[in-house]
């Protein structure tokens, strides 16, 4: 980790550098530039201050690592007692992408208690090879035997890049991994591409979502990102298998965990905003709690959820599992509608890859328009009853 210098002599007009910063962290003491705490290390004092006004210093030496003992794109296995989570085969495509680029293989990592069988489907995917750590104290997630098992793999194949769901599970994982080899990860990436040197291009939208941020790991191997579920697109199944699958083992004094699972509670099953085909937001220009009945309706109609936009969750008119966009679920149905939605960043950023996107909004201007394939501008109060209408009388034709 670096750290930033400021160089008081080739500070010229000290207010101009102040209004580079985004985060208020330049302040004028006593004609000193001075750096406070709400620095956020993003850098623009030093590229676009004065020259050399502000510096940045790393504090150590870099030591350069050779990037060909580092070879493949290994991918997470999510699971639930052997079902395997679906974000697994949308890493699986993009890790067979990315590894084509760099002529490297497709791995998978599969932890659990049983599930060698199950392993077998991931051969219709295009992996090259599955290493499976199968063991009864493996049965249960738990962060020390898991991480431990992650730990044999990577020594054993030295992947270049590690790719994790970003599930409850992928989210605890993935950091402690890259703790173990002292490397980095990027969470929640929404593209990722790859260099001819390897080094991976993770993408993801930063500081609020206002930039997209992206970031390499030039000085370190495994790399790691975290994909959130339904960002990738998952490869076809292919009839024939290819690949292997290697049974691997681990000591059992590795197996340890200072946790014990005393139960397991199957929560109700119930559909989420980011498995609906069909989704109706309902944005800041519904102004009632009790106006959400006619969004309500409208998706009822075309069997599908209602999902909201954050200020929703804020008045309290539904709950954070509903919410779509950066800190709140991505999604990917056929049909999304939205209701009085401006079309923040935030929001957009976590659901842009639908198929149809149909914004409703009274203001011409207003940026979901940007993203929607159609648009009604109009007041939604009007424009949605004449929809349900004309969608009932559809459907009795
Ligand atoms: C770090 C961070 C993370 C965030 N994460 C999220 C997130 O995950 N999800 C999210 O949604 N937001 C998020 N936000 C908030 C985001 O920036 C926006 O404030 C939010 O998305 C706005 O919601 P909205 O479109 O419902 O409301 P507004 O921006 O207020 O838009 C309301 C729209 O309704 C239209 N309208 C009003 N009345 C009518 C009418 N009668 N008929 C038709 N149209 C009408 C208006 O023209 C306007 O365009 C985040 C913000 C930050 C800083
Ligand atoms: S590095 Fe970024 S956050 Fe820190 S002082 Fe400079 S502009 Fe501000």
């Amino acid at each position: 980790m670096g750290k930033l210098v400021v160089n008081q002599e080739k500070v010229v007009n000290i207010d101009d550098i102040i209004k580079i910063c985004p985060f208020g962290a330049l302040e004028n003491n006593k004609g000193q530039l001075d750096i406070n705490s709400s620095c956020k290390m993003c850098r623009l004092c030093v590229n676009k201050g004065p020259k050399g006004a502000v510096e940045y210093i790393e504090d150590e030496e870099i030591v350069e690592i050779d990037k060909s003992k580092w070879n493949g794109v290994l991918v997470y296995v999510d699971h639930v007692d052997g079902e395997i989570h679906p974000v697994t085969y949308e890493l699986i495509g993009k890790a067979r992408e990315l590894a084509n680029k760099v002529n490297h293989k497709v791995y998978c990592i599969f932890i659990g208690d049983n599930i060698k069988e199950k392993a077998e489907e991931l051969l219709h995917y295009g992996v090259d090879e599955v290493m499976v750590y199968d063991d009864a104290e493996l049965k249960h997630f738990r962060i020390e035997p898991y991480v431990s098992a992650f730990e044999k793999c990577i020594d054993s194949i030295k992947p270049s890049v590690i790719l994790v769901g970003a599930t409850t599970v992928g989210r605890s994982l993935a950091p402690r991994v890259a703790a173990r080899f002292r490397t980095g990860l990027t969470a929640d990436c929404t593209i990722l591409d790859i260099k001819e040197n390897t080094d991976l291009v993770q993408i993801r939208p930063a500081f609020g979502g206002n930039i997209m941020a992206q970031i390499i790991t030039p000085n370190s191997r495994p790399q790691l990102a975290t994909v959130r579920y339904k960002v990738m697109n998952p490869p076809t199944r292919n009839e024939e298998k290819s690949g292997k699958l290697t049974l691997c083992t681990i000591n059992k004094e590795e197996l340890k965990s200072k946790s014990k699972v005393l139960k397991v509670v199957k929560k109700e099953i119930e559909v989420s905003i980011a498995d609906a085909e069909v989704l109706v937001v309902a944005g800041r220009g519904v102004k009632s709690e009790k106006d959400l009945e006619l969004i309500n309706e409208l998706a009822t109609l075309l069997e599908g959820k209602v999902a909201v936009t954050r200020p929703l969750i804020e008045n309290g008119w539904a709950t954070a599992k509903d919410q779509v966009g950066l800190s709140g679920r991505t999604v990917r149905p056929k049909l999304i509608i939205t209701c009085g939605v401006s079309g923040a960043v935030q929001f957009t950023a976590g659901m842009n890859n639908s198929d149809y996107i149909f914004a409703i909004n009274k203001d011409e201007n207003a940026p979901i328009f940007k993203v929607a394939h159609y648009g009604i501008v109009g007041d939604l109060y009007k424009v949605i009853p004449n929809l349900i209408e004309e969608i009932k009388m559809a459907k009795e034709a």
